[in-house]
């Protein structure tokens, strides 16, 4: 990677799909510029979908563009995003898109995804999610770059602490290098159990970082947080039931671990899922506390199932309580970075 190729890529605003899973049907818009199909409107809207095009105060057009920053206000959520806010019409609701530049779309992704912590482990997480943001292309068919839910980071617009958005000033432009040149998504979860693993294992797609013994002292940085060890107990039937499979074989069956203990493929009623796969698909059954990590096992009796693991997530590149753990004890954000991605150089533009 070239140091010019990095600098059109942080040149070139973010796509970011927003309000998709509130379903809007109507809108309050409010930026310093506002066209309708370029035409000008005032500074204050109301958007509404009509049969096939926007309705907007009496006009009709395909798209609303909202630019120099704009407030957006739905029936339940107020939002202000930075950079160009676009609406237009998508199955009889409103679809916006929001492009923005990665360092104004940053601040709200760290507030969001790691919350407080030392300044150190806000750094590390600006440089993580800035790297996942200029890589990941998760919604390239769908003609945008990143949604807005934890599927991609969760991103809520302007609204960012101002620990956040220092961390994010401090850190412009950098990006995690895998052996120092190549731009790979950089994942991150909140636990890692212990150990963290390859994105290959878990997700079958490239990214950065090895897995790596996150155990410091003989006991796992992360074990701190609420809930590290945890259980999830639940009858055979019921599991069946929220997969929508037949209650017929073995509820859950590893079939192999990775390095770092975690299940990466099973079979669970006769079907084969990848970890991850399984993991999503208890947790949009039976709630994303349920089987919190894949670095887990199972006994069984009496047709209850006891899921007993530790850790917190997918387990995939930065452990953010091991982060915390770390800038707690005063290490810097380069420090921190290099545990979780040994084999990367963070890159200073
Ligand atoms: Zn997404
Ligand atoms: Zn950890």
């Amino acid at each position: 990677m070239t140091p010019l190729l990095l600098l059109a890529l942080s040149a070139a605003p973010l796509q970011v799909r927003v309000l998709e899973r509130e379903k809007p049907t109507k809108a309050r818009l409010e930026a310093p510029t506002l066209t309708c199909d370029g035409k000008p409107l005032p500074k204050k809207v109301e958007v509404v979908p009509g049969n096939r095009e926007l309705s907007v105060g009496g006009a009709k057009c395909t798209e609303v563009v909202a630019s120099g920053g704009a407030t957006v206000a739905l029936k339940d959520v107020t939002r202000r995003f930075p950079g160009v806010l676009k609406v237009s019409l998508e199955g009889g609701v409103l679809r916006f898109l929001n492009e923005v530049d990665v360092e104004d779309y940053l601040p709200s992704v760290v507030t969001a995804e790691l919350g407080d912590g030392k300044p150190a482990a806000l750094e590390v997480q600006a440089v993580v999610s800035r790297t996942f943001a200029l890589t990941a292309h998760r919604h390239g068919k769908a003609g945008y770059g990143l949604c807005d839910l934890s599927h991609c980071q969760v991103y809520r617009g302007a609204d960012a602490s101002d620990a956040a958005k220092a961390a994010v000033k401090k850190t412009k432009g950098q990006v995690v290098l895998v052996g120092g040149v190549a731009l790979k998504p950089t994942f991150f979860h909140a636990s890692c159990g212990g150990y963290t693993s390859r994105a290959q294992d878990v997700f079958g797609d490239e990214g950065a970082g090895p897995g790596v013994s996150d155990v410091e002292g003989g006991a796992p940085r992360c074990a701190g947080m609420p809930d590290f060890a945890w259980e999830f107990v639940i009858e055979k039937v019921k599991l069946a039931e929220g997969l929508g499979l037949k209650n017929e074989g073995h509820a859950f069956e590893p079939l192999r671990r990775d390095a770092a203990g975690r299940v990466v493929e099973l079979r669970s009623f006769g079907r084969r899922f990848s970890g991850a796969d399984f993991q999503s698909a208890v947790g949009r059954a039976f709630g994303w506390q349920s089987l919190r990590s894949m670095k887990v096992s199972l006994q069984e009796a009496e047709g209850l199932l006891r899921f007993s693991g530790t850790g917190l997530g997918h387990g995939v590149g930065l452990c953010q309580q091991g982060a915390k753990a770390l800038a707690e004890k005063g290490v810097d954000a380069r420090g921190i970075l290099q545990r979780y991605f040994p084999d990367s150089q963070v890159r200073v533009p």
